[in-house]
């Protein structure tokens, strides 16, 4: 298993070689880790150990900006906004992605930091964009995130907020709940903010005075997914039904960012997890969460957090991805003894196709060469699937913290992983490079890596986020048996159709 932590200085903007570049506001900051407070030199000594050329820049980062982790979260709760407290690029860069993914309208607001927010501090600019975001969409709670911006500063946001809510009520009299998450993208990727972002709402709404709403059932259970898709999230819904248990699932925006038509535009669109159901996540039967690094590096999570302020069993598993993640997920929840038998025997069968589904594909699939380039809880429910069907993962590249995604693969205990190279805070442009050696004959990831697929002349399945270059990035299975179905038959058909391309018979019996 080798480690590469390539980059020092990185930009925090994500430079867009194949959807368009954003050159502009590239903000160079010390890495993590390893770099922390060891400098630039230090970065540069680095790279020349590894024998890679001493860059100390990133060019199209395999990693989108904190705040728009949050923003999707954020977007999941019922009636509630998302508010950076920032310059208005941030949002409007925010917003370029979420719509182009999620083919939504998504109003994400802004503080609008000028330059003399920026010196004086951008208190009175908090207090009048809240004030406008209530009298325009009355939501149900603010999510409040910062930005590069506002921390650099040193703004204490966490104080704006209390004094916000001291002055105007929280959650009560018609005054919206407030919620913050510190989001600095110069230490954090798209999916730490995420997971940072559902800690505190955890934390800061669930119920702290032991009681109880009347209206939840006995046998609700708290689901913590990830950040996966709309498509997702349904599934998940469904898989926990199936169980006789009522999901409480937290972020929710299946409806919000993948609804249906509407007679009237909704400023806010309907769907989310409801304020009632996070205060009562503390009442819950249990807590799972899915993922094997949640973004975290000393283990604190929403559903430690759960389990420490309120004592609700958690249950920690890996994304739901192929056969055995989702056996672990399927007798976690059988362990509640409350399965219903129908449910159970559709299960069964899809089990069981999905398992005639690899023999019958195996030639096609074993022993093809894969490179994966995802966020880390992503990519680690790829490789488990990659593994199982038989497929060699010859590079598995993300935007995290150096070290956790190697980390979070050798817990996999794979045999697969020892040979494999792995990239942290990586660049498609490092992948790119990586891939000249490796000759895959198919990469998995978002539409980022489309460049170094077409330069390869392979194809490209496209998982995760963002999926901007295809249509129905939202609609993408991942999770469950009937995610591996469809995940299976994507990478064998591309697969496929790949070798088919290359004779001049251009003709494919399997
Ligand atoms: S928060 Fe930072 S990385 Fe994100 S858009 Fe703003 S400046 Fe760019």
């Amino acid at each position: 298993m080798t480690e590469q932590h390539p980059s020092i200085l990185r930009t925090v903007h994500a430079m867009d070689a194949a959807g368009g570049a954003q050159a502009q506001g590239i903000v160079q900051a010390q890495g993590q880790a390893e770099g922390q407070g060891q400098g630039h030199a230090k970065g540069q000594a680095h790279a020349k150990a590894e024998g890679q050329a001493a860059t100390t820049y990133a060019h199209n980062t395999c990693r989108l900006c904190a705040p728009l982790g949050a923003a999707l979260v954020f977007r999941g709760l019922r009636g509630g906004m998302p508010y950076l407290h920032g310059s208005q690029g941030c949002a409007t860069y925010i917003r370029r992605y979420l719509i182009s993914h999620f083919r939504e309208p998504v109003d994400v607001a802004s503080s609008s930091f000028s330059e003399d927010t920026t010196i004086f501090g951008g208190r009175a600019n908090f207090r009048q964009g809240l004030e406008n975001i209530e009298a325009q969409y009355a939501p149900e709670l603010v999510g409040v995130a910062t930005t590069c911006l506002s921390e650099t500063i040193g703004e204490d946001v966490g104080a704006l907020v209390r004094e916000a809510q001291r002055a105007r009520g929280d959650g009560v009299s018609g005054c919206p709940a407030l919620v913050h998450v510190s989001t600095p993208s110069y230490a954090a990727n798209h999916a730490d903010g995420f997971h940072a972002s559902v800690r505190a709402v955890v934390a800061q709404v669930t119920r702290k005075d032991g009681t109880r709403s009347t209206k939840t059932p006995d046998a609700t259970i708290n689901v913590l997914p990830g950040l996966l898709s709309p498509e997702d999230l349904r599934a998940l819904r469904r898989l926990v039904a199936a169980y006789g248990l009522r999901p409480v699932m937290l972020p929710d925006y299946a409806d919000t960012l993948d609804g249906g038509t509407w007679d009237e535009y909704q400023e806010i669109p309907r769907g989310g997890t409801g304020l009632e159901d996070i205060r009562d996540m503390a009442h819950a039967v249990g807590t799972i969460e899915l993922g094997r690094t949640l973004g975290t590096e000393d283990g604190e999570t929403a559903g430690r957090f759960l389990l420490r302020e309120h004592s609700v069993p958690l249950f920690q598993l890996g994304t739901p991805i192929g056969l055995s993640e989702t056996d672990a997920l399927v007798g976690c929840l059988a362990n509640f003894g409350r399965k219903d038998v129908a449910q159970e025997a559709v299960l069964r069968s899809t089990r069981a196709r999905l398992l005639d589904a690899y023999i019958d594909g195996h030639k096609i699939a074993s022993r093809a060469r894969v490179v994966v380039v995802a966020e880390d809880d992503l990519a680690v429910g790829l490789v488990s699937f990659l593994e199982e069907i038989g497929a060699h993962v010859v590079l598995c590249a993300s935007g995290g913290r150096p070290g956790r995604l190697a980390r979070a693969l050798e817990r996999l205990g794979r045999e697969g992983v020892k040979s494999m190279k792995i990239m942290s805070d990586t660049d498609y442009a490092r992948v790119d490079e990586a891939c000249d050696a490796l000759e895959p004959d198919l990469l998995m990831g978002a539409s980022k890596a489309y460049g170094t697929a077409r330069r390869l002349g392979v194809p490209l399945v496209r998982v995760g986020f963002p999926i901007h270059d295809r249509f129905g990035g939202q609609r993408v299975l991942h999770v469950g048996y009937e995610g591996a179905l469809a995940l299976y038959d994507r990478f064998v058909n591309a697969l496929l159709e790949s070798r088919q391309s290359r004779p001049k018979l251009g003709y494919s019996y399997m």
